[in-house]
């Protein structure tokens, strides 16, 4: 049930991401979810284009995740992880050492992807205090989004996560150039040069380099070429620094590998893991760290990693991130990841012929269609809800990155709506 006071009071007292209270777009009531299938509350079916952020890569209400939470609710749901250890923990952080590259043996785990990325930084710092140094600065890519609390924000794209806003009280870190060569061009070692310039001049203030490996996801969905990554492993190691991957988007299979690093063949000295961590049922992050990085953070004046939150380690979040984690290892995503992006292959790349596309491009399960014009969110958005499918576009991005259960039908469904959409001069503004 929803009702209409349900929905004004939600217009009224709630806020949503990235919306005004005073004028805001429509949000429309779910009320069920099932597979790649969304249900609103006036009976519609929408078909998920989008796995809730990166995160329902099984699919919705999944029997084996509802399964494993019930297990777990029977013995209990949270306990503190101060001076008190549990199974599920056990187990996932089990899984997580064994699943993520090898040098990485030491998991701590956050609530959110942004606690995990303000985590590995405070790590980075403390990593040189271990060593006596005292090292403030991080360098990142322009084009970066990392989330939205203080210390992420800082490594976030100046522009679209709005520095200007909190100048001053923002701390100012080293930008390099997004990397322009795309993940299918021909190699341009030039594309690298702004990088190996800061991290030059900078490499003495530096804790560490923070980025998302091959695939910049909300601050812009484009994917760049693994040399560019192999480079940052390269100089980061002559320079001595620290390179923190923030995988909350790629990690778990996204981009056609387990983790985007892959990619490149090279492992982080930290790692951040979130979004489809619980498949999309609970929130959940994890840091990851080498030894070395861990054993040196103890040797800091603290003695000790200053965090640890209340919820940390929460069993009914570890419980569902095991089976999560379980069902990946039992493998069935490779073959539905290359399915999709197969089909995107062949039916979304096509829409480039469209006077209103800028370019398309895919990787594993997602899809990109970049526009000259900025797209008309309320009028975008109400169109595809018409066409039943669930895309949530941005800026000048309309993109899918849908559950990897997805059926072919359904994903065609998808595309064609966004085919279409292109047509309508109305959905764009001028
Ligand atoms: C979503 C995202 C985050 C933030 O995660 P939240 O769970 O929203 O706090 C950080 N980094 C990347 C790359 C992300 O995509």
């Amino acid at each position: 049930m929803f009702t209409q006071s349900d929905a004004e009071f939600d217009r009224q007292h709630i806020w949503h991401p990235y919306t005004s209270m005073q004028d805001p777009l429509p949000c429309y009531p779910v009320v069920a979810a099932q597979g790649y299938l969304l249900q609103l509350a006036d009976g519609r079916e929408l078909v998920d284009g989008m796995s809730s952020w990166w995160a329902a890569i099984h699919g919705y209400n999944h029997p084996r995740l509802n399964q494993a939470l019930q297990q777990q609710m029977t013995q209990m749901s949270h306990v503190m992880f101060g001076g008190f250890t549990h199974p599920s923990a056990v187990a996932l952080c089990r899984k997580l050492v064994e699943m993520t590259p090898a040098a990485l043996e030491c998991v701590f785990l956050a609530d959110s992807g942004s606690v995990s990325v303000e985590v590995s930084m405070k790590m980075a710092l403390q990593y040189w205090l271990g060593r006596g140094e005292t090292r403030q600065k991080f360098l990142t890519l322009k084009r970066g989004y990392h989330g939205d609390t203080f210390a992420a924000m800082s490594v976030c794209d100046p522009d679209n996560s709005m520095h200007s806003l909190w100048r001053g009280y923002l701390p100012e870190h080293v930008f390099a150039a997004a990397p322009e060569c795309g993940f299918d061009d021909e190699w341009n070692a030039h594309d690298f040069d702004d990088f190996a310039r800061l991290i030059k001049q900078h490499h003495q203030q530096l804790a560490a380099v923070i980025l998302e490996p091959v695939v910049q996801g909300a601050g812009g969905m484009r994917f760049y070429h693994p040399r560019y990554l192999q480079r940052v492993r390269e100089y980061c190691d002559r320079y001595g620094v620290l390179l923190i991957a923030d995988e909350i988007a790629t990690g778990f299979g996204r981009t056609g590998k387990l983790f985007a690093c892959q990619h490149a063949g090279i492992e982080p000295d930290i790692l951040c893991v979130g979004k489809a961590l619980t498949g999309g049922t609970m929130t959940l992050a994890a840091a990851l760290t080498t030894r070395e990085v861990a054993d040196t953070i103890s040797r800091s004046p603290a003695g000790c990693f200053m965090h640890g939150p209340t919820f940390m380690g929460n069993p009914l979040a570890c419980a569902v991130a095991v089976e999560s984690l379980r069902m990946l290892q039992e493998g069935a995503w490779t073959a539905q990841v290359a399915s999709i992006e197969h089909q995107l292959r062949e039916q979304l790349l096509p829409l480039q012929a469209a006077s209103q596309v800028k370019s398309v491009r895919v990787l594993g399960a997602i899809g990109v269609v970049e526009t000259h014009q900025p797209v008309n969110m309320a009028a975008l958005q109400q169109f595809f809800v018409s066409q039943g499918v669930w895309i949530r576009p941005f800026g000048r991005l309309i993109y899918l990155m849908p559950p990897y259960i997805i059926a072919p039908a359904a994903l065609e469904k998808l595309i064609q709506a966004i085919g279409v959409a292109l047509e309508h001069p109305s959905h764009f503004t001028s």
